[in-house]
């Protein structure tokens, strides 16, 4: 668990991250750089889940470097299935980091989403769906290791 407590805002205890996988944490299918190491120190305090459409070479080979749970949605309705599997990890302990439109749902409705630029942009309902934006995954994650950096942009 970590406990987020930004001013102005109610304190989060934080027990799971979800994690979109192309665009967000991956690009061309490949674990972008300075991702692996920081999934695994958060996943010491988190339970960690990366969603993806993608093909099943592929969710087997990301299972196997990071370590952490992958499901596979289907490619129909993904932002209701991305926020429909939200809903069952519980919403209110749950940090979601994405960068598409079909993530749009699970960043609004998490109690912190994050929305990261990357190399394929953020679609514009994923920005506004988000808490705060960020360049890349490694920054991304990096606001949960260390949690002052989120005060600082989020505090009122
Ligand atoms: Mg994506």
């Amino acid at each position: 668990m970590i406990r987020l407590t930004i001013p102005g805002r109610k304190a989060i205890e934080v027990e799971n991250l979800i994690l979109d996988m192309n665009g967000t944490i991956a690009m061309d299918g490949m674990v972008s750089g300075g991702v692996v190491e920081r999934v695994k120190k958060l996943a010491k305090s988190l339970k960690i889940y990366v969603l993806t459409a993608g093909t099943q070479g592929r969710i087997d080979e990301i299972k196997e470097i990071l370590q952490v749970e992958v499901h596979q949605i289907n490619r129909r309705r993904e932002a209701e299935q991305k926020a429909e599997f939200l809903r069952k990890v519980d919403p209110e302990r749950t940090i979601t980091i994405g960068n598409g439109t079909n993530d749009s749902l699970m960043l609004k409705q998490a109690a912190l989403g994050i929305g990261i630029i990357g190399e394929e942009g953020i679609s514009r309902e994923a920005l506004l769906s988000a808490d705060v934006i960020v360049k890349d995954p490694k920054d991304a994650l990096d606001l949960l290791l260390k949690p002052k950096r989120l005060q600082a942009t989020l505090r009122k």
